[in-house]
């Protein structure tokens, strides 16, 4: 019997992350062995950490908070959208030495967004954040061809540099994002939201749009076991296609297992309806 692929996940904290979880159920479903560590690090420890890894016979790893932006300046071959995200969760090692970066949680939501029926293209799409997850999805949102994009984040700064970085990069339609640090302030009705911000995680209220189109949909790219706190403000705004970010987190991980793994992308909707019912 030949060895398990040595894989996992590096992140501070990690004891919570899923992905052992989601990357077991592939391997079980393509009848693959892998073994898939949770690997916590500090900052400092961080780079030491990833060549170890590598050097003991790693083949792919994940990256998670804080280490993302990180893991982009390690990797020795960045894949372009992990340049444009300046940011990398997946890990990989290519023949003897080298380690290439690539991002795939632009991909991760665009296959949930399109499985959930939730469609960008002629919408107005307001993109709440400007953080490592808002790099990773801005470009593949803008692939979908949204009529109109509201990049909104409260410090406006940071925004303007991301949109600023996607124009030099010739980013398809990056010279036609609007930038707003209030998203009460955008004069339109909306067609579709997305939350790439932590406000969730806190528990708190976020500015919204003030008016949608009826069939608007909503995705928090947080997820959790009951609905987050944005999913409910927009309930509340009478958003009723919502979701979160579970789907995401399984289709970026699909993505990722594929780019070790090769051979065809994993079944993700098995894994989806054993990590809602809680059945793993
Ligand atoms: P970052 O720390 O890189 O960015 C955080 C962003 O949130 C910034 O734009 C920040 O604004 C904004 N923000 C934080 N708190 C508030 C608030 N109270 N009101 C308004 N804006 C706020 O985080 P990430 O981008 O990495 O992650 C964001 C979220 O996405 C997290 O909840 C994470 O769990 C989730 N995520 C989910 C994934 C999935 O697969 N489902 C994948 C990646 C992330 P400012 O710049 O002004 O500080």
């Amino acid at each position: 019997m030949t060895n398990p692929v040595r894989l996992g996940v590096f992140g501070n904290p990690v004891a919570h992350s899923l992905s052992p979880t989601i990357h077991s159920l592939f391997a079980e479903l393509r009848d693959e062995r892998i073994l898939y560590d949770r690997m916590l690090a500090t900052p400092a420890y961080f780079p030491k950490a990833v060549a170890q890894f590598f050097r003991n016979g790693g083949s792919g790893a994940n990256v998670t908070l804080p280490f993302k932006e990180q893991a982009a300046q390690l990797a020795n071959i960045l894949t372009e959208r992990a340049q444009v995200a300046g940011a990398v969760n997946t890990l990989m090692k290519v023949g003897s030495g080298f380690v290439v970066g690539d991002n795939t949680d632009g991909d991760g939501l665009v296959k949930d967004l399109n499985s959930k029926g939730f469609s960008v293209s002629g919408r107005s799409l307001v993109l709440l954040g400007a953080g490592g997850s808002a790099r990773g999805v801005l470009p593949a949102l803008l692939s979908l061809n949204p009529a109109k994009v509201y990049l909104v984040n409260r410090t406006l700064e940071k925004a303007q540099v991301l949109k600023q970085l996607l124009v030099d990069l010739s980013v398809l339609d990056a010279e036609n994002i609007q930038v707003v640090s209030n998203a009460n302030s955008i004069n339109e009705q909306i067609g579709a939201v997305v939350n790439a911000t932590s406000s969730s995680l806190h528990n708190m209220d976020i500015p919204l749009p003030g008016r949608f189109t009826y069939d608007a949909w909503g995705y928090d790219l947080m997820y959790s076991d009951t609905p987050t706190h944005f999913l409910k403000q927009l309930e509340k705004a009478g958003v009723k296609n919502r979701a979160d970010g579970l789907g995401m987190l399984i289709e970026q991980a699909a993505s990722s297992y594929q780019l070790w793994m090769g051979g065809e992308r994993p079944d993700t909707t098995f894994v989806m309806s054993k990590l809602r019912a809680k059945t793993y």
